[in-house]
């Protein structure tokens, strides 16, 4: 039966590949040089399954910058850092409704509303514990090393980039910091969250990343605990509700599985129990999704019955 699901599998993401591959819609990010000078056509899809099962095609060894699909590993490792209660009094866990980008904090509480858009993962970045900068680099970095299996590094040039042209993401900071949301330098704070942007992954590593988290947050290749299984309701009930910014209620409608999107194309989605997915596709949509990528995922979803709340 392996055998079967392996070929009907590989078959799925062929068929999708060719399908899409000639899809022209959506423009790349281009508010830095690095992300702006990619190539479009690149276009993968990768399916870990939870006994580690590999399934891919397409660019999937391309490596690109993680961007905002690092927010939901970083709120991971601030809820091992302070446990829930904390994290949750300078995050909220409730969608905005806005851009990724949108300046706003909640009215009452002055809490960014969630880690998934810009602001609530800068304040999350600020709650990662260390001695020091260094210290929480390294912290962060062996964080994604056990999601993905290897040494991970940070791409230099997106992270100066970043940090010399991020004055949207300063202002944000500086909200937060008038509000106590956060208390550490924030330039420190917000060169960790650059830094976290731009480590660099290729599609296969999502695809284990997203796998991880359908496993009780046990690496299923390396067979490595990568975090604490109590934070995985956490984790993916934020990414179910606001992982896809201001397409989060439609796509927990249509496709129903939690996903996290980033402005260099990718798209992580995780079935509990089942899959991680990870597709790679740059042109993005006026919400900052990959266009391929939604796509691609809403088939798989119906393909493969994947909604959460599916009646078999
Ligand atoms: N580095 C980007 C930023 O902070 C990440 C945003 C994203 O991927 N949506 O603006």
């Amino acid at each position: 039966a392996q055998g079967d699901l392996e070929i009907v599998l590989l078959d799925i993401l062929k068929e999708l590949h060719s399908k899409y591959k000639s899809l022209q819609e959506g423009v790349v990010a281009n508010y830095i040089p690095e992300l702006a000078k990619v190539n479009p056509d690149l276009f993968s899809i990768c399916i870990v399954t939870v006994d580690g099962q590999v399934y891919e095609i397409g660019d999937y060894e391309q490596l690109f910058t993680i961007q905002s699909i690092s927010k939901v590993f970083a709120y991971g490792l601030a809820l091992e850092d302070h446990g829930q209660v904390e994290v949750l009094k300078r995050v909220g866990v409730e969608p905005t409704g806005e851009a990724f980008n949108a300046i706003i904090l909640d009215e009452q509480s002055k809490r960014p509303y969630n880690p998934m858009v810009n602001a609530g993962a800068i304040a999350t970045t600020s709650l990662i514990k260390g001695s020091g900068a260094t210290e929480r680099l390294n912290r962060m970095l062996d964080m994604f090393q056990r999601y993905i299996g290897r040494d991970v590094f940070v791409d230099i040039s997106v992270f100066t980039s970043e940090r010399s042209t991020g004055h949207r993401n300063r202002a944000m900071a500086h909200l937060m910091l008038n509000f106590g949301m956060i208390d550490r330098n924030i330039e420190e704070a917000l060169d960790l969250y650059f830094q976290q942007c731009a480590v660099i992954v290729n599609c296969h590593d999502l695809a284990v990343m997203a796998a991880t988290l359908a496993n009780r947050g046990i690496n299923p290749i390396s067979k490595k605990q990568a975090v604490d299984k109590r934070y995985i309701k956490d984790i993916l009930s934020v990414m179910y509700t606001c992982g896809m910014y201001n397409f989060a209620g439609e796509w927990a409608y249509k496709i129903g599985i939690p996903a996290k999107s980033g402005v260099c194309g990718g798209i992580i989605a995780v079935v509990p129990h089942k899959m991680g997915i990870g597709v790679f596709s740059p042109p993005l949509d006026a919400r900052g999704n990959s266009v391929r990528g939604v796509k691609v995922c809403e088939e798989l979803s119906q393909q493969l019955g994947l909604h959460l709340f599916e009646c078999s």
